[in-house]
């Protein structure tokens, strides 16, 4: 009975495995398909308000706003392909003694003008926590990341609380908010690169966030509650070097 049992775990996980790289794959693909076609469409899109101004804008203002809006969505495109190119390839972790403080006291800041007046943004970074060997683009980028679906996650407004502090033999850092929250079934799905209820969404930034820290020998885990908030720990060992 253990060994049906564990024969079936392995092929959950190979089956896992897997999907995850078709997914790679077809990010991959997606993310040059969709690169190609954009800068084209970028430049004349700026051709066009370029003729037009110098015809006296007789269009105005039905062009100037079309065009903007392609160019806004030209803009969106580009992001969502280099997120789909960013989960594809596996980044080479160039570790650098960084202190865990600073980093995410940087990060956390670069939101506060932005915030004033609609979510409340409260840092609990301890002072002195020990020094860590990550790659920091990695590590920024997985907790911006989980910020971005935190305040997503707010639209009416809410709490934005960021906090890190010495857990045994990691550092835990966690981003917690007070937004929509998550039943059980999508937090189970939450990490999954083809899960997102986001009309923009590219499903990829948990799964790109978890991947950045499990290459530092970390784990991720995501507590959420429908309609009261989420909180989503990553845990770093900064003991070892990545
Ligand atoms: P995306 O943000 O592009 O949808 P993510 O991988 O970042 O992809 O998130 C996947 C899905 O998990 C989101 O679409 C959302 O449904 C859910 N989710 C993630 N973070 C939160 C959060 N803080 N609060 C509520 N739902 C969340
Ligand atoms: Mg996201």
């Amino acid at each position: 009975n253990s060994m049906a049992h564990e024969l079936e775990r392995q092929r959950a996980q190979l089956e896992h495995t897997n999907r995850l790289e078709a997914w790679a794959e077809m990010a991959r693909q997606v993310a040059h398909d969709i690169k190609n076609p954009l800068t084209p469409i970028q430049l004349s899109a700026e051709h066009l308000l370029r003729v037009h101004r110098d015809r006296g804008e007789p269009l105005s203002p039905v062009l100037n706003r079309c065009v903007d809006t392609i160019l806004n969505q030209v803009r969106l495109l580009r992001r969502i392909s280099s997120e789909f190119s960013n989960f594809a390839t596996t980044p080479t972790v160039r570790p650098e003694a960084t202190d865990p403080t600073a980093l995410l006291r940087e990060i956390v800041e670069d939101y506060r003008l932005g915030l004033e007046g609609r979510v409340a943004l409260e840092a609990a970074i301890a002072d002195g926590l020990p020094t860590m060997h990550v790659d920091r683009l990695l590590i920024g980028r997985a907790v911006t990341n989980v910020i971005e679906n935190a305040l997503q996650a707010m639209p009416a407004g809410g709490t934005l609380t960021v906090s890190a502090e010495v857990e045994g033999e990691d550092v835990a850092i966690r981003v917690r908010d007070t937004g929509v929250g998550m039943d059980a079934d999508d937090t189970a799905r939450a990490f999954d690169p083809s899960f997102s209820t986001k009309a923009a969404g590219t499903g990829l930034g948990l799964p790109i966030a978890k991947r950045n820290v499990e290459l530092h020998g970390g784990h991720v885990a995501v507590e959420s509650a429908a309609g009261q908030g989420t909180t989503v720990v990553f845990r770093l060992p900064y003991g070892a070097d990545a």
